[in-house]
């Protein structure tokens, strides 16, 4: 298997330095084109694990547009594992084609169940999950988000000993696992800063759980009401971002994050050092089908080039 055998670090970029601050972005949404960011990190060790095991199948959560549900598939098919994914809304059982996370998913062979939200927040309490189980001898189930501790020591191979001359890190957050890993190999006098992407008020407790370091913060301020929630003037940031920096952002994490970031700045409540390296986590597979939701609402659509 290629696709994780090898390890890899991503470029930084200086993104902006102004007033003494000095901003660069770490391009983790630059390693693999669709297992890209931190789902590349996070898999890469379940899946070195998984693919040693005979006659695997991978089971999962996500939503119609999960970055994690895509790279898991395509991990999935790379590995000659077979992956089950618990998609989220019943309804898009017959919309596949609405969204080209579904459909991408499907054609790496993931198979697809379409559960109630009901019966998602039961994951694998739920009677579908436990049939599956019970069917399958050697099912694994991989959370939601993908967090688990072999996804943590993964994410731990984000930063480099270069990265040590950054004094703060920021970071997205959604289960808290690639801030965790941050978290683990940083330096105990760098601040690590998490811009939580929806809203979880047990996240700091999500991310103990693998740390006992205390140099981080979780900044909770700009989840846009919560996760795939977002406003005009977070796209018009995106865009305006695009076009400043050429840099694509994603409107579920990385675009908060960097709203998040400069807002802050901006507004005189940036409380940390000014050295600051940002981990661009990647979700750019995201943007198509969200672009397709925007379109149908009348709003503008985001910026970015495919290539
Ligand atoms: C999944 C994802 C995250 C969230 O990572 P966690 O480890 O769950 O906190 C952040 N950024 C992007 C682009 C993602 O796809």
């Amino acid at each position: 298997m290629t696709l994780f055998a090898s390890s890899k670090s991503s470029i930084n970029l200086p993104l902006d330095s102004f007033e003494g601050y000095q901003i660069s972005i770490k391009r983790e949404d630059l390693l693999h084109p669709i297992v890209s960011g931190n789902k590349f990190r996070k898999l890469k060790y379940n899946f070195l694990k998984f693919s040693k095991q005979k006659q695997i199948v991978v089971l999962t959560f996500g939503g119609a547009f999960s970055n994690h549900l895509a790279a898991t598939a395509f991990a999935g098919k790379e590995s000659k594992v077979q992956t089950i994914g618990i998609v989220r809304g019943e309804e898009w059982k017959t919309k596949i084609a609405q969204s080209s996370t579904l459909d991408f998913c499907q054609a790496q062979g993931m198979q697809l169940y379409f559960v109630s939200r009901e019966a998602y927040r039961q994951k694998e309490a739920s009677p579908l999950v436990q049939t599956l189980i019970k069917k399958e001898h050697n099912l694994k189930i991989l959370p939601e988000g993908g967090t688990n501790a072999l996804a943590v020591k993964g994410c731990m191979e984000i930063l480099t000993p270069e990265d040590q001359v950054f004094d703060t890190i920021c970071c997205c957050v959604g289960t808290g696992g690639t801030l965790a890993g941050l978290i683990e190999s940083a330096a105990t006098t760098q601040k690590l800063v998490g811009f939580s992407a929806l809203n979880n008020p047990n996240l700091a407790l999500e991310v103990k759980k693998y740390t006992s370091k205390t140099n981080w913060h979780i900044q909770d301020h700009y989840t846009f009401g919560g996760y795939a929630k977002y406003t005009l003037e977070l796209i018009q940031f995106i865009n305006a971002f695009y076009q400043q920096y050429q840099i694509p952002l994603d409107p579920i994490y990385t675009g908060k994050m960097l709203f998040g970031i400069f807002d802050l700045i901006k507004t005189n409540q940036w409380v940390w050092k000014k050295k600051i390296l940002v981990i661009h986590s990647g979700g750019l597979q995201g943007i198509h089908p969200m672009n397709l939701q925007l379109q149908k609402k009348g709003l503008p659509q985001l910026l970015y080039s495919s290539d």
